[in-house]
């Protein structure tokens, strides 16, 4: 089966009663007929299976064998997180989704586990920045909020030639548009509050994962941690994926036309889109992604603050909102909402200018989306 018919019909009847919606079990745990002896499922906890038809369902779109669903994308970056011992190390890219920084640079490094932070679209910076003690190397790409491409392929090839395990966070293009498993990935995580649930009504995260001993790890993580996704958010998330491959491709769209009409805006400075051919790693991208998304940003000539809070002031269809992927177009401002407890010198150095705004472009017509944005940068 194609993944457009597959997706609609990834959540199957209810074995029960026949429930053509996957019932929410709202429930804590379960009547056993003797000690240890059930139907699969003792505690919500451990299992739900309402929670199991969506762990499953990502698994399938990732290409891998196992997922696991949790209360945020954070508790999932976090469960992964605990695999790591004192003394190992990190190498992520330097602009990482600013709450992975801040857990990694606060909490896990306190702990004793260090990172570093490096420009990966060069796969030269990743080989000089591997150590003995590095044990992750963590992508995201395209980054937040500058669009940057690494080379899945070749870094996964780097990865494991050192023994260390590459994660992707691909909450930017979803497993429609991008699958780092098939590109050599160890773990895949994603933040299902974004493109997953698509609505901007729930918070949720994944990882998948295809290696067992992996799967075993991490399953024994989130059990013992607890940080796992609820019945009625596993079922939200469940019915977005349902939409995703319509959603992906009419976001794409609008992204490319986004992208092209602020390229050409003579109030516009650079413009970040991957599926730009001026783009740095844009072949890279054609290469591993299936489309270009509908995430771009751009910067002013006025690089000042107070031009780019002018313009995030006026937009109208555009909605003011610390989110992406919501079905609905939304604008933000990096260097003083995302990227607020970043550093100003990595904030800099990774090309998060003062005047850098962030569209997160929705699946609205086209025409209304560059109205929008011509009446505010005018
Ligand atoms: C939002 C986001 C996260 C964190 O997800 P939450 O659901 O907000 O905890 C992680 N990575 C990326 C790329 C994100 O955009």
């Amino acid at each position: 089966m194609k993944l457009e018919t597959k997706i609609v019909h990834i959540s199957k009847p209810d074995e029960l009663t026949g429930a053509i919606s996957t019932p929410i079990y709202q429930t804590s745990s379960y009547v056993q007929e003797a000690p240890d002896v059930n139907k699969g499922f003792a505690y919500t906890r451990t299992g739900n299976p309402t929670r199991k038809v969506v762990e499953e369902a990502i698994a399938e779109l990732e290409m891998g064998t196992n997922g696991f669903a949790f209360a945020s994308g954070l508790a999932a970056t976090d469960c992964v997180l605990k695999l790591l011992k004192q003394g190992d190390e990190v190498v992520a890219v330097n602009d990482v989704y600013g709450g992975t920084y801040r857990v990694l640079t606060t909490i896990y490094n306190r702990l004793g586990i260090t990172s570093k932070f490096i420009d990966t679209t060069d796969i030269e910076n990743v080989k000089n920045a591997i150590s003995s003690k590095t044990r992750f190397i963590w992508l995201e790409s395209p980054t937040n909020p500058t669009l940057k491409i690494s080379d899945i392929a070749e870094i996964s090839k780097l990865a494991k030639s050192v023994g260390a395990l590459l994660i992707v966070d691909n909450t930017f293009l979803s497993p429609v548009l991008q699958n780092p498993i098939e590109l050599g990935a160890d773990i895949v995580v994603h933040s299902g509050t974004k493109y997953l649930s698509g609505h901007g009504d729930v918070l949720s995260g994944f990882l998948v994962v295809k290696d067992p001993k992996l799967a075993e790890e991490l399953k024994y993580i989130q059990n013992t941690t607890g940080g796992v996704l609820s019945p009625f958010d596993s079922w939200l998330t469940l019915r977005g994926i349902q939409t995703l491959p319509l959603r992906m491709k009419k976001h794409s769209e609008n992204g490319l036309k986004v992208a092209e009409f602020l390229v050409n805006h003579p109030k516009v400075d650079k413009v970040y889109y991957p599926g730009l051919k001026g783009h740095k790693n844009h072949e890279i991208a054609a290469n591993q992604q299936k489309a270009f998304g509908g995430m771009v940003s751009f910067s002013l000539k006025d690089d000042t603050i107070a031009a780019a809070t002018d313009f995030l002031t006026r937009t109208k269809i555009f909605l003011l909102a610390e989110n992406l992927g919501d079905v609905r177009s939304l604008v933000s401002h990096p260097v003083s909402m995302t990227h607020k407890s970043t550093p100003i010198e990595v904030r800099k150095a990774s090309g998060i200018q003062d005047s850098l705004i962030r569209l997160s472009v929705g699946i609205e017509d086209i025409e209304d989306l560059l109205e929008d944005l011509k009446q505010a940068l005018s």
